[in-house]
């Protein structure tokens, strides 16, 4: 049969536009495309659209018929409308076609009762990467309370038949995702109310149960496309075909599932030979692919068809460029995560993202497929380097048994999730806990900077221990920091063992408290220094500190300090003369 309708009347000869559905988990995305497929098979005459592989085609004709109640004048220049079966951005980061999106357009749907959500927002910042324009579907409007149905209506009409209450209730949700919207970036307003496309997004509310809305969002997606995207839709001989998914299926092998976005198939072609037997097939459709080798195709990749002036090692670098491009965001330090996804474009998404100012994860390793023991070798390379980057980010991918176990035993940490954000939120709890664990590990070398006075008549003990009552003029006194008596040459006494104030202990005192402190010689083979021998009631005690100790403050309690006790440290370091 022929699946496709290539009208002659396509007189700009455009190919159809590519649209693909995201959103939130649960706002109706399947539904949606139940919806804009099913109602038509039912209504019949007007049919013409087939499911594809992957993808349904909607000729021109079809969607003529189903929105002429809306009175637009209808001219399409495009020869229909292909939409994407799997819904959400796993597909939709996956469809690249030449470095780029291969969406021509979106649909981003809203469920109107719970407004943006963290998938929304996901899905928001693929396409802002990507470019790509979207029309909001504002789903589930028959959920307000009290709606009346008006099946398959365009959205004006449905509105008027509806009660004031209902309006209200609409009106005062919308606005509330609007806002949302905006505090997002975005601009956005119902579609009919949108005077200034492009710079403000549209909304199309929608019903995926009773159809309302649904006209009013296929004609906009077409009238959009042809009145923006003329350049990108003019119709080329070239063929540029995406690999969707590689599969087994009995009796013909591994097949892959492609969009042809431009171009025509033809059987034979070398690598090609259609599953439905087409003998030749023109862009834009979904189809399905049987030839030998197909096992080594990476989802995501462009397909290539080697004509017969073609210089086969040519196109085999083309090929290649798409996994080339990637690797050329790894960091050139060689310092960084492993990252693994089960396709080219969600590595590419997850590597977007990675490399965002507000995220900026070094990578040193990328892999397609599942995490394997050899992965797990790789991660552990980065033990020896930097502990934190021993760690396999894993998105949408299995980890098996044995990569598992290794892991364990070596230390490297797998995260696994199927959103990007959760990726990140678990490598930011590990990264926030090491650096915890760290700081503690520190605080045995952090010395506190402090400037003590000695009080007259506080001597409790000159020496083993030394205990005595001091006044802190400047600084933190902490428990542990290493005193020293700052004369010609510098005098240590010991380390703050303990600190009493009001007689009771405490960790630390700060500048202006008056505290007795006991001080115990750190080092017991030296002689144990004593009051009113080694050092008198007019010197000043003060922290020793040292190039090592200043690093190990900063780089652990920077905040900690105030820009008066940095300032502080600074004239510690030139009294210690340390560089
Ligand atoms: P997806 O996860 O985005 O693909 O969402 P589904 O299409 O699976 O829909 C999730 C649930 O919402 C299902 O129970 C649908 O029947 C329901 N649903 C989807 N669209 C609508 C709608 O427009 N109105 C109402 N009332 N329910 C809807």
């Amino acid at each position: 049969q022929n699946s496709y309708a290539w009208p002659n009347q396509s007189e700009a000869n455009l190919r159809s536009p590519i649209c693909c559905i995201m959103g939130h988990v649960d706002t109706g995305k399947t539904k949606l495309l139940d919806c804009i497929r099913g109602t038509n098979v039912q209504e019949g005459e007007a049919g013409g659209i087939t499911q594809q592989i992957g993808a349904t085609y909607f000729p021109a004709e079809n969607i003529r018929e189903r929105t002429k109640e809306l009175k637009a004048d209808a001219k399409l220049k495009v020869p229909g409308l292909l939409v994407i079966d799997t819904p959400g951005h796993e597909s939709f980061t996956n469809l690249r076609s030449r470095g780029s999106g291969l969406c021509d357009i979106a649909i981003l749907v809203v469920d109107i009762m719970h407004g943006l959500k963290p998938q929304t927002i996901e899905s928001l910042n693929l396409l802002k990467m990507r470019n790509t324009k979207f029309i909001v579907a504002l789903n589930k409007v028959d959920r307000l309370y009290g709606w009346k149905a008006c099946r398959n209506a365009p959205i004006v009409k449905t509105m008027k038949q509806q009660s004031k209450d209902v309006q209200h209730e609409f009106n005062r949700r919308l606005t509330d995702i609007i806002t949302q919207f905006k505090e997002q970036g975005l601009n956005t307003e119902l579609y009919y109310k949108n005077k200034e496309m492009g710079e403000t997004f549209s909304i199309v509310p929608t019903s995926a149960i009773s159809g309302e809305g649904i006209p009013d969002l296929l004609l906009l997606l077409v009238q959009w496309t042809q009145k923006t995207m003329v350049d990108k839709l003019m119709y080329r001989n070239e063929v540029q075909c995406t690999v969707l998914e590689v599969k087994v299926v009995e009796g013909h092998g591994t097949t892959i599932d492609v969009v042809l976005v431009n171009g025509v198939l033809h059987e034979g072609d070398q690598i090609v030979g259609t599953y439905l037997h087409h003998k030749e097939i023109k862009a834009a459709q979904g189809i399905k692919i049987t030839a030998q080798g197909l096992e080594h195709a990476i989802a995501g990749t462009s397909l290539y068809v080697v004509g017969s002036h073609d210089d086969l090692e040519d196109i085999k670098e083309s090929a290649m460029e798409d996994v080339q491009s990637l690797l050329s965001r790894i960091d050139k330090s060689g310092e960084g995560v492993c990252v693994q996804a089960s396709t080219l474009g969600s590595l590419e998404a997850l590597l977007e993202f990675l490399k965002s100012p507000a995220v900026s994860i070094p990578v040193s390793v990328i892999s397609i497929g599942p995490v394997h023991k050899k992965d797990v070798m790789k991660a552990s390379v980065m033990l020896e380097k930097k502990r934190e980057f021993a760690t396999i980010l894993a998105f949408d991918v299995k980890v098996t048994p044995e990569a598992r176990e290794l892991a364990d035993k070596a230390g490297v940490k797998i995260f696994i999730a199927d959103i990007i954000y959760h990726l990140f939120d678990q490598f930011k709890a590990y990264i926030d806990n090491l650096k915890e664990e760290k700081k503690k590990e520190a605080a045995q070398e952090a010395v506190f900077p402090c400037l003590l006075k000695i009080m007259p008549n506080r001597i409790y003990n000159k020496k083993d221990p030394i205990i005595l009552g001091v006044e802190i003029l400047k600084g933190i006194a902490k428990v542990g920091t290493p005193i020293c008596i700052p004369r010609r040459e510098f005098i240590d006494i010991g380390q703050i063992a303990s600190i009493e104030n009001n007689d009771k202990p405490v960790d630390y005192a700060k500048e202006g408290q008056e505290v007795a402190i006991k001080i115990v010689g750190s080092n017991s083979q030296e002689q144990q220094k004593m009051f009113g021998r080694h050092f008198d009631i007019e010197d000043e005690l003060v922290s020793h500190i040292s190039r090592k100790s200043i690093d190990v403050l900063r780089d652990n309690y920077r905040g900690d300090l105030s820009l008066e006790e940095w300032k502080f440290v600074k004239k510690l370091k030139i009294l210690f003369k340390i560089q």
